[in-house]
């Protein structure tokens, strides 16, 4: 399948590098190729330029935003959340509309530092604002309640612990568990919310995961619903 992922941090590039190596088709989107690839310090977070990080990941293209729009049948959005807005403005909603856009990121606002607050919450989600700004692309919230390396290899976390999806096109929620299972998440760990409503309280839950991590001193972990 034709994917585009859009976002050059550690989400983007796990996303992208576990898609490639499934078979698919895989491009990241990036605001301007040409002073991402020039960049050579490691990012905020430690991770290397992106250009070391392609050399080894040569199958996966980086092109602009908008050809990554272009390009994929499904569009990852792996942006900071305060901005997924603007950077699929910039993919193109003509380029969105039809498309499954499988939205992995969070409304974090780090302005009073750790643990963030969030932009948008309670009444309303970044999955929702981002379904009304592109109301002819099909958005599913998925993924975004764990670390990268664990979305993506859900394997690493011992026992069976969950994965939410939300959205209101049931094809485009099926495309979505779909990549899930290649994933390595098994149908029963994947616990579908309904609408895309339900992407508040995957969003807000962040609120107690970051303090979670700040306790563990680890973002290794992840939700595992246990019922009767
Ligand atoms: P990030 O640092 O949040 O985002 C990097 C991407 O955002 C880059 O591609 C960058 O573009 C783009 N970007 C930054 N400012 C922009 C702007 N003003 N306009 C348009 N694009 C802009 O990356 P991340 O740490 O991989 O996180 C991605 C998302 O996943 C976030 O929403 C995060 O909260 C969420 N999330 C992360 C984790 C995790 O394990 N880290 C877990 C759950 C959810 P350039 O390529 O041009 O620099």
């Amino acid at each position: 399948m034709k994917i585009a992922v859009l976002g050059t941090g550690m989400v983007g590039r796990a996303i992208a590098d576990r898609l490639s190596t499934l078979g698919h088709d895989v491009v990241i989107g990036t605001r301007d190729v040409q002073e991402t690839l020039a960049r050579t310090e490691p990012d905020w977070l430690g991770n290397v330029p992106f250009a070391q990080w392609q050399q080894a990941h040569p199958a996966v293209r980086l092109v602009s935003f908008s050809d990554a729009g272009a390009h994929g049948e499904v569009v990852v959005n792996a942006t900071p959340g305060t901005v997924s807005v603007a950077a699929l403005e910039a993919a193109g909603a003509a380029n969105l509309a039809g498309k499954v856009i499988l939205d992995v990121a969070l409304p974090l606002d780090m302005s009073e530092g750790m643990p963030p607050l969030l932009a948008v919450a309670n009444t309303d989600s970044l999955g929702e604002q981002i379904q009304r700004a592109f109301p002819e692309a099909r958005v599913v919230k998925s993924l975004n309640t764990m670390l990268a390396d664990t979305m993506v290899d859900p394997s690493r976390i011992p026992g069976q612990h969950n994965v939410f999806v939300a959205g209101e096109d049931a094809d485009a929620k099926a495309t979505v568990k779909s990549l899930l299972s290649e994933f390595g998440w098994p149908d029963e760990a994947i616990i579908d919310l309904g609408g895309i409503r339900g992407a508040r309280g995957t969003e807000m839950y962040s609120r107690l995961l970051f303090t979670v991590s700040a306790e563990l001193g680890t973002y290794d972990f992840n939700l595992a619903i246990v019922r009767k």
